[in-house]
């Protein structure tokens, strides 16, 4: 059965996310939610657990200081809405604890409970595939980032390379499958990682095909 207690959390993503372009739109939080969904359905969790990892999946930006600068302000907000919400003093903790974990992931180094990893994989999995790819050249375009460089960096997994959407690949995109860590995570992650390879030899061979001097 559905948690009442997710309209309220649904209702804010839609208030602070509804109007944002940067790849991380009302759309990106859906999806994190509906990828979180289908991780839980193979992962053995009480219902609280559950409960508490779906709001997590809704608030998953909440504490990011890239949309919330001010941090202390951001914490005291999420934990209003979740009081306002319905939650107990204890899930509400540990919903933050995992939203904290979310946003600051790639800064800090050290083991993440499961709670925490599904979470973590939903949102991994939005930075791959067609998704993925479509984020990374909307990023890039936003960013005024070139398509790729002419020609082509001989080794694209060194990362002093120019800074390119074909190299974010390399850089990023291509690195995610081994940082999945629960069953349907790294099973969904092995396929769209396949899919963007191909996307990525193909892009390839038209970007040669293009790459002539033509004062040459
Ligand atoms: P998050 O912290 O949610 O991963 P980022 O801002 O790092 O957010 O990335 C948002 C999206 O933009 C992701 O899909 C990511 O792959 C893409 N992205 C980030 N940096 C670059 C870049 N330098 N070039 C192309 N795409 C990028």
């Amino acid at each position: 059965m559905k948690d009442p207690r997710l309209d309220n959390l649904a209702r804010w993503a839609q208030e602070n996310f509804g109007q944002e372009h940067t790849g991380h739109d009302l759309g990106h939080i859906r999806r994190v939610v509906s990828n979180t969904e289908k991780i839980l359905r193979k992962e053995t969790l009480t219902e609280a657990q559950e409960q508490i990892v779906l709001a997590a999946a809704w608030l998953h930006e909440a504490l990011d200081d890239k949309f919330f600068p001010d941090t202390a302000a951001a914490r005291a907000s999420l934990t209003e809405l979740l009081k306002a919400s319905g939650y107990s003093a204890d899930k509400q903790e540990a919903i933050e604890a995992i939203v904290q974990d979310v946003s600051f992931h790639k800064r800090q180094k050290k083991a993440y409970p499961l709670l925490t990893r599904i979470v973590q994989d939903a949102d991994l999995l939005e930075a791959i595939g067609a998704i993925g790819i479509g984020r990374a050249f909307y990023f890039g375009g936003a960013h005024h980032e070139p398509l790729a460089s002419t020609p082509l960096p001989q080794d694209p997994w060194r990362s002093q390379n120019p800074k390119t959407v074909y190299q974010h690949f390399f850089d990023k995109l291509f690195r995610i499958e081994e940082l999945l860590s629960t069953a349907v995570g790294r099973e969904i992650g092995e396929k769209r990682t396949r899919f963007m390879k191909e996307f990525l030899t193909e892009f390839k061979k038209e970007w040669e095909d293009g790459s002539f001097d033509p004062l040459g």
